[in-house]
């Protein structure tokens, strides 16, 4: 099986494919699945666990689980502009820049934490799909993990 052919069987309705893209990621915006080409042909361990994680990354935004709506909040234009006139207002009220920098610090830190959570989700959804349809090998479990700590960086926005 491709990377291609396990995102057709894995994502929930609704949620797109495209498999001819440099990058492998979700867009919760458009509900599609980036897959590059390489993923997209390929057959090998990493296509099939990269494709089922980007796909668990789908399933997480159709359950839309607390989790995922915390991310969502975090992440949107709502949030940031609510930090920037919380920081704006801390130095209008004469707050010490260093507890300014720890406050934004903290903010910062939950973010990772969240993003970290749903990373583990995604991959957890992704080997217990791959388990359950017969497409399970060994070191798949290893490399889902292994994504799941490697991938959240470029996660942040
Ligand atoms: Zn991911």
């Amino acid at each position: 099986m491709t990377g291609h052919q396990i995102a057709q069987q894995m994502a929930p309705q609704g949620v797109r494919i495209d498999a001819g893209g440099f990058r492998d990621f979700y867009e919760p915006e458009i509900r599609t699945v980036h897959l590059s080409r390489v993923t997209g042909d390929g057959k090998s361990l990493d296509d099939i666990v990269t494709a089922s994680h980007e796909c668990g990354h789908a399933v997480i935004d159709v359950l839309d689980g607390p989790m995922w709506r915390l991310w969502k909040f975090l992440a949107g234009a709502t949030f940031n502009c609510l930090i920037f006139g919380i920081v704006a207002l801390a130095v209008l009220a004469g707050w010490h820049p260093w507890e300014v920098a720890i406050a934004g610090s903290l903010v910062l830190v939950s973010r990772v934490f969240v993003v970290l959570a749903i990373e583990r989700e995604v991959s957890r959804i992704a080997l217990a799909w791959l388990d359950l349809n017969g497409h399970l090998q060994p070191g798949m479990r290893e490399r889902l993990s292994e994504m799941s700590r490697t991938y959240w960086l470029s996660t942040l926005r």
